[in-house]
Order: C-alpha cells, then sequence, then structure tokens
C-alpha cells in the first residue's frame, strides 16, 4: 500500500487539465448543463406554443406524412419553426401532435395549402438566434466534452496525453527517498535480503565487470501492511537512487493499450535515470495468472500490460543497473511467466512482526510523537500480536489524536491502550489481533507440533515455532527443517512420523486446553491424506499390499465424476484401516504428551512469552525436562543444530 500522497511530484505536470482536473470537471459539466439546457427548452417552448395541456400522443414523423394529413383534412392547427413543423390533429377527441424534423423549407406549396384547407397556422423563430446558434454548436460542445474527458484519461495512462506535451504521469511517482533500512523494523531477514541490492544500485561497475548476475526482479511477498513498499523505499534511500513507483490496480483502468504504454515508459524513465529503483504495488492486478482468467478471451488489457512488462524485463541485459520490485499479498495468483528466472525469480517474505519486532516498530513510529514518561511499549507490543507495522504506526497515530482531543501535552499509557482497542475494532477483517484465548490455544498446539518432531525418528527437526501468524491466512506455524537436503524419496517410518507430528497439535489442544479447536482441521487433512497414499499409492499397508488403487476422475464432463476401480468391500477396507491407524497413532502422541507434559507447559509459556523460539530452544527445554526427571533422552535428532536455514518446510495450521 504505497503512501502515494506525499511523493513529491518531479515530473512537472504542465498539462493544464490534469493539473486543474476540478476546473475540467467544472467546464465539462457546464457544457452538460447546455446541452440538458437546450434540449429542455425547446421541448418546453414547444410545448407552450401548441397548449399541449390536453395532447394525448406525440408522434415523430415524416414531413410527407404531415403533408397528407394535412390534405385530408385531418389537421387542425400547425406550427412552423424554420427546420420543423408540428401538427395538431384531433379525432374522436384526442389530441395527436406530429412532430416532423428537418422540414424542407422550399416547399412554397405548403402555406397556400394550409390557407385552402383554412388551418390556423403560425411560425415560430425557435428562441431566436441564439438557440440557433447552440443546436449548430451542440455537436462541436459535445465533441469538445467527450475529447476533453477522454484526452484526461488517457493523460492519466500515457504521460502527457493528448492534451499535454511532457512526460508527466500522475500515476507514476517518481522521488529520491530519504527512508532507510533502519525506518523499517521487525522483517530482519527480509531486509538482509535486499542488503546486496543496495550495495549493486551503489556500485554497479564492480559487478558488471565481474560479470555477475544481479537478479533484475525481486517480489515482496506478504500481509498487507507489514512494510513492503517502505522497504522497497529503503533500498532507494540506502543506495540513494530514485525511485518510481507505479501500483498494478491503476493499470487496469486504463483503455487498451495504455497500461502498456505506460510500463514502456516506466522504464524508459527508470532506464534513463539508471542506477534506479521500480516498485510496481499490488502486482497481483497485472500478473495474474492468465490460466485463471476465467472470461474467454480474457481481458485484453491486462494481458497486453503483462506482456509488456515480459517484455521489458526481459529486455534489459543485467548490466542495466535497474531493480524491479513487485509486492504482493497473493502470489499464487502470479502468472508463471512473471515468475520465471530473469523476472521475479526471487521471492522475499516480509511478515507480520513478532514480538520484539513490533517493539521496534513501535519505537520508529514513536520518534515523531511526544510519549508522557509512564509509556510502556513493551505492553503495547504485548498486546499487538498479529498486528503488522502499518497497524502500530496507526495506533501511535490514533492515541496522538486521542490526546490532543482531551488537551493533553503528551501521550499516555491509557490512550495507547485505548488505541488498540480501536484498532482492534477496525482491522478486524484485515490483520486481526489475536486474542488471548486463540494464543493460549496456538501455543499448546505448536508445542504439541513441535514435541512430537523432536522425539519422533523420522521426523524432520525444528528450526523456529510461532505463534505469529505468518505468511497468509495460517494461525501458528511450525517450521522443520529436513535432515538430508534433496530428498525425493520417504520411507515409511518417515511417513508415519509425519502423520504422529501433525497428530501433536491437535493431542496438544485435547490434554492442555481441554477442548478442540478448528485449528486443526489442516493437519487432519494432511494426515489421512498421506495414510491414504500409504495405502493405495505406495502399497504400504497389508489392506491392499501391493494393488494400487487409482482413483479416475472423469474430469472432461466437467469434472467431478470420481470412480473408484475397487470394490466397496476394499473401499471399506481401507476407510476401516485409515480409521484405526489414526486412532493407533493418536492414542500414541497422546501418551507421549502426557509423559511430557510438563515440557509442553514450559514450550508454551515461553511461546505466549516471547511467541517466537528456536529449533535449539526447543530442543533444550526437552532435554532440561528429562534430565530433571532422570528420563532417557528420547531427542531423536540430537540436542544442539547447526543453523542453515535452507529448505525450509513448513507446517501450517489454517
Ligand atoms: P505494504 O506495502 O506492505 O502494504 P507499507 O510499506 O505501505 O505496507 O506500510 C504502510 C506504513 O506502515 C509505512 O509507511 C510505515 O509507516 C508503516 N510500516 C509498515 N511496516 C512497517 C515496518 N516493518 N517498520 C516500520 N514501519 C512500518
Ligand atoms: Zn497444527
Amino acid at each position: 500500500m504505497a503512501n502515494q500522497n506525499n511523493n513529491n511530484q518531479k515530473n512537472n505536470n504542465n498539462n493544464f487539465f490534469n493539473n486543474n482536473p476540478l476546473l475540467a470537471f467544472a467546464i465539462f459539466s457546464i457544457i452538460i448543463i447546455m446541452i440538458f439546457k437546450s434540449f429542455v427548452g425547446e421541448g418546453e417552448s414547444l410545448g407552450t406554443m401548441l397548449n399541449t395541456n390536453n395532447i394525448a400522443q406525440t408522434k415523430q414523423v415524416k414531413y410527407s406524412e404531415i403533408k397528407k394529413e394535412i390534405e385530408e383534412g385531418a389537421v387542425q392547427s400547425v406550427k412552423l419553426t424554420p427546420s420543423s413543423i408540428e401538427a395538431i390533429s384531433e379525432q374522436n377527441g384526442r389530441k395527436i401532435r406530429y412532430i416532423a424534423q428537418n422540414v424542407p423549407t422550399y416547399d412554397k406549396d405548403l402555406i397556400p395549402l394550409l390557407e385552402k384547407k383554412n388551418i390556423t397556422y403560425e411560425g415560430v423563430m425557435g428562441n431566436g438566434f441564439f438557440s440557433e446558434l447552440i443546436s449548430m454548436m451542440l455537436p462541436i460542445l459535445i465533441f469538445f466534452g467527450i475529447w476533453i474527458f477522454l484526452a484526461k484519461k488517457m493523460s492519466k495512462g500515457m504521460g502527457g496525453g493528448i492534451l499535454g506535451a511532457g512526460k508527466a504521469d500522475k500515476l507514476i511517482n517518481s522521488e529520491k527517498p530519504d527512508t532507510k533500512f533502519d525506518d523499517v523494523q521487525g522483517v530482519e531477514e527480509a531486509k538482509d535480503e535486499v542488503k546486496e541490492i543496495v550495495d549493486f544500485l551503489k556500485f554497479p561497475e564492480r559487478y558488471i565487470e565481474l560479470g555477475a548476475k544481479i537478479p533484475k526482479g525481486l517480489l515482496l511477498v506478504g500481509p498487507p501492511g507489514t512494510g513492503k513498499t517502505l522497504l522497497a523505499k529503503a533500498v532507494a534511500g540506502e543506495a540513494s537512487v530514485p525511485f518510481f513507483s507505479v501500483s498494478g490496480s491503476g493499470f487496469i483502468e486504463m483503455f487498451v493499450g495504455v497500461g502498456a504504454s505506460r510500463v514502456r515508459d516506466l522504464f524508459a524513465q527508470a532506464k534513463k535515470e539508471a542506477p534506479s529503483i521500480i516498485f510496481i504495488d499490488e502486482i497481483d492486478a497485472i500478473g495474474k495468472s492468465r490460466a485463471s482468467g476465467g472470461q474467454m478471451g480474457g481481458n485484453d488489457e491486462r494481458e497486453q500490460t503483462l506482456n509488456q512488462l515480459l517484455a521489458e524485463m526481459d529486455g534489459f541485459g543485467t548490466d542495466t543497473p535497474v531493480i524491479v520490485l513487485a509486492a504482493t499479498n497473493r502470489p499464487e495468483t502470479l502468472d508463471a511467466a512473471l515468475l520465471r528466472a530473469g523476472r521475479f525469480d526471487r521471492q522475499v517474505l516480509v511478515d507480520k512482526p513478532d514480538y520484539d519486532g513490533r517493539l521496534a516498530i513501535l519505537k520508529v513510529h514513536s520518534k515523531g510523537v511526544k510519549l508522557a514518561s509512564n509509556v510502556d511499549l513493551q505492553i503495547v507490543a504485548k498486546q499487538t500480536a498479529g498486528l503488522a507495522g502499518a497497524d502500530l504506526a496507526n495506533i501511535i497515530n490514533e492515541a496522538a489524536l486521542l490526546a490532543g482531543r482531551f488537551n493533553k501535552k503528551e501521550i499516555e499509557q491509557a490512550d495507547l491502550l485505548e488505541a488498540i482497542e480501536r484498532s482492534f475494532v477496525g482491522l478486524e477483517k484485515k490483520n486481526r489481533k489475536i486474542s488471548d484465548v486463540e494464543k493460549r490455544i496456538v501455543a499448546y498446539h505448536e508445542s504439541g507440533h513441535a514435541l512430537m518432531a523432536e522425539l519422533t525418528k523420522g521426523a524432520t527437526r525444528v528450526t523456529k515455532v510461532s505463534i505469529i501468524p505468518r505468511g497468509l491466512g495460517a494461525l501458528g506455524y511450525t517450521l522443520h527443517l529436513p535432515d538430508d537436503e534433496d530428498r525425493f524419496l520417504k520411507q515409511k517410518h518417515e511417513l508415519m512420523a509425519e502423520i504422529d507430528v501433525l497428530l501433536g497439535g491437535r493431542a496438544a489442544e485435547e490434554i492442555f486446553i481441554g477442548e478442540i479447536s478448528t485449528g486443526a482441521g489442516n493437519d487432519l487433512d494432511r494426515a489421512t491424506a498421506i495414510l491414504k497414499d500409504m495405502v493405495s499409492v505406495y502399497g504400504m499397508s497389508d489392506v491392499a499390499g501391493l494393488m494400487v488403487l487409482k482413483r479416475t476422475e472423469n474430469s472432461f464432463l466437467g469434472g467431478g465424476m470420481a470412480s473408484t476401480d475397487y470394490s466397496e468391500k476394499m473401499a471399506e477396507n481401507i476407510d476401516n484401516h485409515i480409521r484405526t491407524t489414526l486412532n493407533e497413532r493418536y492414542a500414541f502422541v497422546k501418551k507421549t504428551l502426557n509423559e511430557y507434559h510438563q515440557a509442553i507447559e514450559n514450550m508454551a509459556g515461553v511461546l505466549l512469552d516471547v511467541e517466537v523460539i528456536e529449533g535449539n530452544k526447543v530442543r533444550e527445554i526437552i532435554d532440561t525436562y528429562e534430565k530433571e526427571n532422570n528420563l532417557k533422552s528420547r531427542l531423536a535428532h540430537g540436542k544442539k543444530v547447526s543453523k542453515k536455514e535452507s529448505e525450509e518446510d513448513k507446517t501450517d495450521d489454517a
């Protein structure tokens, strides 16, 4: 969510109407009113001149028809204007008005005819010269109105548009931000990942001479308000290079072809001022997967814009120090072409901050405001789990507004707490603050996963456990790191271990919370799926033996028609097998958790306190517990692990 308002407009916009949108609107409105008035005016004047009070019907007819009516004597009275004729005809007490436009004024027979038939007639000059003039100018005015309107719209898209001559473009923001990495807090991993770009932008020659391949595009992925825009600006600020930004959604209202030309313009500007940064916010608006388009033919405009973007990215070599950063909170919807090598082939997760991160962000944003000495930002950080940086900035601002309203000189703790409450109401849907109850549930749930992961041979050890909603949609998560990298094969005991780990979450909820929440649904789904595959695909069960039991899906009839190639009896056996196996494993997992009851309590306690713990801390808690209780160590992967965070594997909880 780029804050584009305060971006200083570098391109001085000499487009009159672009600079004066209100004036343009006023002119356009006046034209519309004039058009409207002249129509209404005409109607009115005709109405009054023919005392239309009891006219039952008005018919637009051809002149020849009116003339025929006159000749047949069906007409009582006639009005003539230089270009039209109206005739009133009364039939069975109903007055009908005939109007003919574009009357041939050279018809010299008309008046004698009227005289002959003894029909009252009068000539009307309309509203005189002025209305003639308007009716002549109307088409021109309408044309002008539409032209100005289009020009305005177009010039938004293309630099300058029709009316303007300059390269001015409202939607491409260009600035030289003074944002620094210190302004972005709580997203340390993301910061680390973009740091090398700064160096490249600062000293491009070094890298170019070496022939190093620097990424052209980097995708910042994360929930709204986590600081993606801010981070992109900080890269530009640290490297002190120009920052060109556009919003993907801005392309979509454009006329066909305009989006593409703007992309061209954007890259041209950025290349001219290289080294520089291009930032595309909400790239999903243009980069939506073409396959998922839905409508036949797709959205032409979006496709053209996307193609242009791809062409531009392919068009400059790694020796052009322009880096394209794009932000999205829906990476899964992006077209695969965008993610290919040489384009946005690197993704950086900009995630919601943990406790320490939130505290740091609060500190950054309270620099500009006056805090009373009773303010404890740690408490504020504690109470805002689940909120993103933008929410925290809002809370500080809201607190300042509250304090101001009560004419206080400083912001007090009470104002901050009140502001948290308010943000809670306002943000419920977007970035939810997690309630204490939820936090407790998630803490035990994740501890259950973590314990099972550490005690089970064949499971992957824990790298990190968190109760902060992370990424997109998950409540908490446990990060696992496989022992060996690049594993393609899994042995039976490893699959069973995975099931135990998955069941650990629910078991912990049952034992420690005393009630089951919906949080384990995804885990159970996955555990069941693994077992099903073991039976029907991998031949790892006695029920089906070596038989592979495929389900064939009849997709060409619109999908949904699934048929099995095994008997009802077999299906029943499989269901029974899966159910009993899950029950057995669940009983075992519960037994284990009960044996390590205090260890789980300790782990959940730490999690509730600091929200995120490293794998080593998990192992330390288990190890301490075992030692204190003279238990033989069951740690399956040893105590310590060197920090290598490649090939991460997540257990998310929906
Ligand atoms: P996004 O682009 O991810 O939606 P923004 O970068 O637009 O989020 O964040 C909006 C504002 O919220 C920022 O300008 C900043 O004031 C504040 N903010 C967001 N994330 C952070 C952060 N990690 N550190 C400091 N401030 C932040
Ligand atoms: Zn879980």
